[in-house]
């Protein structure tokens, strides 16, 4: 494919835009591929990137009922932050953080990342203490944050109110190379690279069952016709439980809508990402000027993609208190994603009992952050049978017992 740059800019503008390729090709599967990827979404056009990248696996297919990023990838608040309490954690996520820093350039696509700095703010004791301790933690990992006070967070992020009524602002945890991306340039990138590699990425074709022969994985069967394969990557986040079922196996996790909304556009007005998990919401500002606004989970299990009236008023009612300006802002669009929760906060990144069934899941509410790093783990995966960025993932903790107690740094957050 031609080169993304200012001269193709340059160039097309004095030809009216008339020379323009497809971003990327619509193809009907073959019969045949060495992998299959299940789910369009980052994460699963971030494996398939990184098999051909870094392993040289181009025979491969990505397999996406809707169209791609439609899912939580086009759906979420895009905040990136590495500032996890557990080494494993800590390294996938900081892994991640870093690749995000080069992705424009290593795609040559512009994906906005913006490292404008993430505060985490602290508004009950309990919280200093918990963050930190993240922040000793942090320094131990090799992972930049930083606990600051009251003061540092106001000259940070100047419509903040200290001194809220229920919940002053006691300091916070402060990533300064954490930030923000644009959501949907992500999954466009990579699925540009994909099928630049050769492989094919085929949208409207759902995985309907997953076809075995002695416990090894043979095929799939999709809206498309039967397509076989050597090796298959699950990465569907809220329907990990569908499909782990269609293989014939069980996950332990659970599937909830996360909801978000954004405000009527506003001048600048604040230039950091703050999460303030005590009154349950966060908030950064894009690049149009809406203040993106997220909230908490629903409080029961559901795959219903959309948002609810109850969510905004809650979660804009909580914001307030901190945030008192939001109050005459107007919203615009509200929605929602469904995302896979484990009981430890942690993902799955794991081989399962299917001999070639590989799967990445069980990011929750924050896994946009993770995607190049998840990406890159799971192609290693998948192509060596191990990867150390995995090791600690894999689905036998949750029988073994080892878990990786994220419940703070991801609980609500992202
Ligand atoms: C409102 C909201 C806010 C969020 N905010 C943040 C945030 O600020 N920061 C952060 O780090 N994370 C955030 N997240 C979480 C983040 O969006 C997800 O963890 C991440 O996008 C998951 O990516 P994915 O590629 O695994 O899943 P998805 O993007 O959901 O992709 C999975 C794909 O699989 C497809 N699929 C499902 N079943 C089948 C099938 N049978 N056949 C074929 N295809 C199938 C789906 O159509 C979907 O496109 C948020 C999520 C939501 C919903």
């Amino acid at each position: 494919m031609k080169r993304y740059s200012a001269f193709a800019i340059a160039r097309e503008a004095v030809r009216y835009h008339t020379g323009w390729e497809r971003a990327w090709r619509a193809p009907e599967p073959k019969k045949k591929y060495d992998a299959i990827i299940i789910g369009a979404g980052g994460h699963g056009l971030a494996t398939a990137y990184y098999l051909g990248k870094n392993f040289g696996i181009t025979n491969v297919a990505i397999l996406e009922k809707g169209w791609l990023g439609g899912g939580n990838t086009g759906r979420n608040t895009t905040i990136i932050r590495s500032n996890y309490l557990q080494d494993p954690s800590a390294a996938l996520y900081e892994k991640s953080r870093s690749l995000y820093e080069t992705m424009s350039q290593d795609l040559n696509y512009n994906v906005m990342f913006s490292p404008r700095g993430v505060i985490m703010l602290a508004q009950t004791h309990h919280e200093v203490r918990g963050y930190q301790r993240t922040a000793h933690a942090n320094a131990l990992q090799g992972v930049q944050t930083e606990w600051i006070g009251p003061q540092k967070v106001k000259e940070l992020c100047s419509i903040i109110n200290l001194d809220g009524p229920r919940y002053p602002v006691l300091g916070g945890l402060w990533q300064a190379r954490g930030g923000t991306a644009r959501h949907d340039a992500v999954a466009w990138g990579y699925a540009r690279a994909c099928s630049d590699m050769g492989m094919d990425v085929i949208q409207q074709c759902e995985v309907t069952a997953i076809r075995r022969d002695g416990g090894k994985v043979v095929g799939v069967d999709t809206t498309k016709g039967a397509i076989d394969c050597d090796k298959l990557g699950i990465v569907v986040a809220g329907h990990s439980g569908d499909l782990a079922a269609k293989a014939g196996f069980r996950l332990p996790l659970e599937s909830v809508a996360l909801q978000a909304l954004v405000s009527e556009p506003i001048k600048p007005a604040m230039d950091v990402v703050i999460m303030a998990n005590t009154v349950h919401g966060y908030l950064s500002q894009s690049d149009k000027g809406e203040m993106v606004i997220g909230g908490g989970t629903d409080g029961y299990n559901n795959y219903t993609q959309r948002g609810s009236f109850h969510h905004v008023e809650e979660t804009v009612r909580a914001l307030n208190e901190t945030f008192p300006m939001l109050s005459r802002l107007k919203m615009l669009r509200q929605w929602g994603g469904i995302v896979d929760v484990t009981g430890d906060r942690s993902p799955i990144l794991s081989k399962t009992p299917v001999d070639g069934v590989f799967i990445n899941c069980g990011w929750g509410t924050g896994g946009f952050k993770a995607i190049p790093g998840s990406g890159w783990a799971m192609a290693e995966l998948m192509a060596k049978g191990h990867s150390p960025l995995t090791d600690e993932f894999g689905m036998e903790r949750f029988i073994e017992g080892r878990f990786i107690d994220e419940s703070v740094a991801a609980g609500v957050a992202h």
